[in-house]
């Protein structure tokens, strides 16, 4: 009788291990294999859109598809680097509400919805510039006045632009755009290049300098996580 006791108590004490084994095991399994969350969270707005297209290039490329185009390069590149991306769009349509009025400013609206509800480390804003004399080139960042933060991101990208691309500005910029202001978050509107230089455009055209312009962006990404 005192050996069935014994024996049984033993039992109780190699089932209690069993079990103790068997969750300690689920939990390394179930924390191994769950990927780990994002750290850094980053929206990139594709500039333009629907009815705006944004600037007209030299030999007529449209500014908002090229924005897309830069835009989806960015956001492959970022999520490699473990970012999680929140894109304002992901085709050609504008963001504003058919029945919108104003749908310039509806969309800009929608822009920083999206801006909001993300919370994001950083906003990245792509677009292309243009001005009335052709000769004028270069790719250049923009920055919020008193945005900090901001000037250092700008700063960094701008930094690999110029050692990367072909004759871009040479420092960056403030500019009083309503994506840079509309949140506190560092923001920066990337102006990856003139589009009303013939010789610019062709260039950003090319999907090889596509991928370098994207790439001189991640690269500035992250030397200003590195800082900062
Ligand atoms: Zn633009």
């Amino acid at each position: 009788m005192k050996f069935f006791v014994v024996k049984k108590n033993t039992l109780a004490v190699i089932l209690a291990i069993i079990v103790f084994l068997i969750s300690l095991i689920s939990f390394v399994v179930i924390s191994t294999s769950s990927s780990p969350q994002p750290y850094y969270s980053i929206v990139i707005d594709a500039g333009h859109g629907g009815i705006d297209n944004g600037s007209i290039g030299y030999s007529g490329t449209l500014e908002s598809e090229i924005n897309l185009w830069y835009a989806k390069t960015l956001q492959q590149y970022c999520t490699e680097f473990g970012f999680f991306v929140t894109m304002t769009r992901t085709n050609d349509n504008g963001l504003y509400s058919p029945f919108a009025k104003n749908k310039k400013k509806d969309d800009m609206k929608a822009r920083q919805k999206i801006i909001e509800s993300a919370s994001p480390d950083m906003v990245i804003s792509i677009h292309m510039n243009s001005f009335p004399e052709s000769s004028s080139r270069g790719a250049q960042v923009f920055y919020a006045k008193d945005n900090n933060k901001g000037k250092l991101l700008a700063d960094s990208i701008q930094e690999q632009f110029v050692q990367n691309l072909v004759k871009p500005r040479q420092s960056s910029e403030v500019g009083d755009y309503y994506i840079v202001n509309c949140t506190t978050a560092p923001s920066v509107i990337v102006e990856c290049g003139f589009v009303s230089n013939p010789e610019e455009e062709q260039l950003l055209l090319k999907e090889d300098y596509k991928d370098k312009v994207c790439y001189s962006v991640v690269c500035g990404i992250l030397k200003y996580l590195m800082i900062n």
